[in-house]
């Protein structure tokens, strides 16, 4: 046993570090159960300490094994990984387990060969990231073509001397359109962020009915060619909404079937209550959407055809706003569609417990 000295006093060396370990131990046990990272000690004859149950689900281990020597037995994918990582001498590591993201970290917990490991699951953290960078490639790929299209017709007309006035006006024409498209997106743009970061400023009970004949109206004065038929089961029906925001959810997707449309001009908006919704469904005529895009529409720049979207001003985020207005109303939304025929958008929107829907649900 060697002795060392410290102050007047002599002390064990095995009994100096244990209880430095001790204290290390109980400052990083008190902590462990409220972190939301897993945490182990872990020392060099590969004896661990688990110190938290989040430690023991994230290992995939019994909730009451606590202490225990490590073996391949155990079927721990990621212990094996913190073991090989020691082995290794690697510190930090990323891997990907059955879909989930892990981030493991090493931390020397002062004697030789021990270790404090940190597992935490960075699944979302990584998502978010991942869907930010996408944002951005998107929104830089779809600026990237009307400004594209601007300089060079901008290039061609400062550089011809003499240029047909004809020619002129068809070239300022291109560039105005290549110009209304970037204003469209950034205005999309600007809305999705402005929707994402803020709340609700304030629902009240509206009429739905009227929402709807505003909306109606507003499209068929530009598409005159087109019919929209109502249908409603009761006179006067209130959702509890933002009517501003209902109303460009409503548009958006009446554009849309306008947008996709066939010889037949015909949009059917039937209203109904269902549970504590009111129910309203969109049908047209149109080109419809085949089954396996269904649920992949509502994602942002997401399109079918891109080249044929792309002709008609879209970019694919109308139908993400759409959704995320109705989702911040506590509603949902879904299509269905019939390839070739028709397709529906189906919105439920929190129906508003005014007197008159009240009594209207008794009768
Ligand atoms: P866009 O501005 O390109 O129309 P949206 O987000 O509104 O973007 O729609 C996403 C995609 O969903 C569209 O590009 C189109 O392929 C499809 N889509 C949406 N509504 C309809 C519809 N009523 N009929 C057929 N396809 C549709």
């Amino acid at each position: 046993m060697k002795l060392v000295s410290k102050g007047k006093f002599l002390y064990d060396t095995k009994v100096i570090f244990s209880r430095r370990r001790k204290k290390s131990k109980s400052k990083l046990a008190k902590t462990a159960p409220y972190m939301e990272e897993g945490v182990l000690l872990i020392d060099k004859h590969f004896s661990i300490e688990v110190l938290s149950s989040v430690t023991s689900r994230l290992l995939k281990l019994e909730a009451n094994q606590k202490f225990f020597t490590y073996s391949e037995d155990l079927q721990s994918p990621i212990l094996d990984k913190i073991i090989l990582m020691i082995k290794g001498n690697k510190l930090s590591e990323r891997v990907k387990l059955d879909d989930i993201m892990y981030s493991l970290q090493l931390i020397d917990d002062g004697k030789k060969g021990s270790f404090i490991a940190v597992i935490k699951d960075t699944t979302s953290i990584e998502k978010a990231l991942h869907m930010g960078k996408e944002f951005v490639g998107n929104a830089s790929h779809e600026l990237r073509t009307p400004i594209t299209i601007i300089k060079g017709f901008t290039e061609m007309l400062l550089e011809s001397e003499q240029i047909q006035p004809s020619m002129q006006r068809s070239i300022l024409e291109k560039i105005a359109a290549s110009t209304a498209r970037m204003e469209h997106l950034v205005n999309h743009l600007l809305r999705l962020t402005d929707l994402e970061n803020n709340e609700l400023e304030g629902v009240i009970p509206a009429n739905i009915h009227e929402l709807i004949e505003d909306v109606s109206y507003q499209v068929l004065s530009i598409h005159t060619d087109f019919q929209i038929e109502h249908l409603r089961k009761e006179e006067d029906l209130f959702c509890l909404v933002e009517p501003d925001l209902i109303e460009l959810v409503l548009i958006n997707l009446c554009k849309n079937c306008v947008k996709y449309s066939r010889e037949e001009k015909v949009i059917e908006i039937k209203v109904d209550r269902e549970d504590s919704y009111v129910y309203i469904k969109i049908t047209d005529k149109g080109i419809g959407i085949p089954e396996k895009d269904l649920v992949n529409i509502f994602d942002r720049f997401y399109t079918v055809d891109k080249a044929h979207c792309r002709k008609l001003g879209g970019a694919g985020l109308g139908l993400s706003i759409v959704k995320l207005i109705v989702e911040k109303h506590k509603g949902k939304i879904y299509a269905t569609s019939e390839l070739g025929k028709s397709t529906s958008m189906h919105v439920y929107l929190p129906l508003a417990k005014t007197p008159a829907s009240v009594g209207l649900a008794q009768v």
